[in-house]
């Protein structure tokens, strides 16, 4: 099969395609037909070497896809070949035309979601729910501001937080981004490229600030965002390229908090509820992952520049 290798840690041309022997399932294990890889901005740190996880090399990228299950190991039981799945993490890597899996890294994908989807689901959707459900709990009523609504993890906050009653704020750096952030269901959208943008965000609370921050530029925005907080409002830190510098009295103020999540880190138990709470929005169709960009395998590379070029469009797919 064609699968992406990367030999040695180092910029997007270190990404090869080359031909490897298809994976066969061991007991517990499926092999999945990779119908569309997801394309995140973590693998692209991975590639570089400079992420928490250095994989032995060499390793194919990717940890989601969209596809269809073509063989399953002994004891295999919770699917079967010809199922339509998500993959939420890989043994051998999802930058391929066969992905090996363990059984429980597959999950059913409703047929009203494509494969391209489907490879849009497991970091922006887990990492979202993770973000505003059990790193904190985000409820009706409360004001929500998605600091990055543009992109793969921002769109899936925006989709959740809408359906569970929150009033939506959300913001991007392009017009295209904006309205795609607004038609996903923030209620009103800011331009983070333009001066002045935050005292428009307090302006939207009467002043009053927002409950909630999910922040996917920590390193530019957690000194201002702890200004746009209410009293006991909390930052969650999901992305952060750099070091910042914060007022901490503008926490204490108003008994306000921030901290971080790290999707890798989360436990068995909050990763089901995590699936079930992804499952049933896909079926009900409440989310929606949103595909900006699908490329032929063989331009992964390009796929790893544009993830983190400025103007974001929901997800990135690569078609094998
Ligand atoms: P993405 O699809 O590339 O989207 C990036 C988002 O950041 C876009 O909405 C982009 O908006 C926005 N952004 C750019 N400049 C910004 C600014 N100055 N202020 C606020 N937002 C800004 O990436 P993603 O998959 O959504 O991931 C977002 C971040 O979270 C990445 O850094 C990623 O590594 C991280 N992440 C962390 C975890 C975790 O477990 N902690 C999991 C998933 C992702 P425009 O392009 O419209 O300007």
């Amino acid at each position: 099969m064609k699968a992406i290798r990367v030999h040695q840690f180092g910029g997007p041309e270190v990404l090869k395609l080359e031909e490897v022997p298809t994976p066969k399932p061991d007991a517990g294990q499926v092999v999945v037909r990779v119908h569309a890889a997801g394309v995140n901005p973590y693998d692209t740190y991975m590639r570089a070497g400079t992420y928490a996880i250095k994989p032995p090399l060499p390793y194919t990228p990717g940890s989601d896809a969209g596809g269809v299950i073509e063989s399953i190991g002994p004891g295999a039981k919770q699917v079967k070949p010809g199922d339509r799945v998500y993959v939420a993490k890989t043994v051998s890597g999802a930058y391929a035309e066969y992905a090996l899996a363990l059984e429980s890294q597959v999950h059913p994908l409703p047929a009203k979601a494509s494969f391209a989807q489907g490879a849009g689901v497991w970091v922006p959707y887990g990492t979202a729910y993770h973000a505003l459900f059990q790193a904190t709990s985000a409820h009706a009523g409360e004001t929500l501001l998605v600091h990055g609504a543009s992109g793969g993890v921002g769109i899936a906050a925006v989709q959740f937080a809408r359906a569970s009653g929150l009033t939506v704020f959300g913001t991007a750096g392009s017009e295209k981004g904006l309205e795609l952030a607004k038609r996903e269901g923030a209620h009103q959208v800011f331009n983070h490229s333009l001066a002045g943008y935050q005292e428009q965000i307090l302006k939207a609370t009467d002043g009053r600030g927002v409950d909630v921050i999910l922040e996917m530029l920590a390193n530019v925005n957690l000194g201002n965002d702890l200004k746009l907080l209410a009293i006991r409002g909390r930052v969650i830190i999901i992305g952060s390229r750099g070091d910042v510098t914060i007022t901490p009295r503008d926490l204490m103020v108003r008994r306000a908090s921030a901290s971080g999540v790290m999707l890798w880190k989360i436990t068995e138990d909050e990763e089901k509820e995590i699936h079930a709470g992804i499952i049933a929005g896909l079926e009900n169709g409440t989310l929606r992952p949103v595909v900006g960009k699908e490329l032929p395998l063989a331009e992964a590379s390009r796929a790893h520049k544009e993830v983190l070029e400025p103007g974001a469009f929901g997800k990135i797919a690569l078609l094998p």
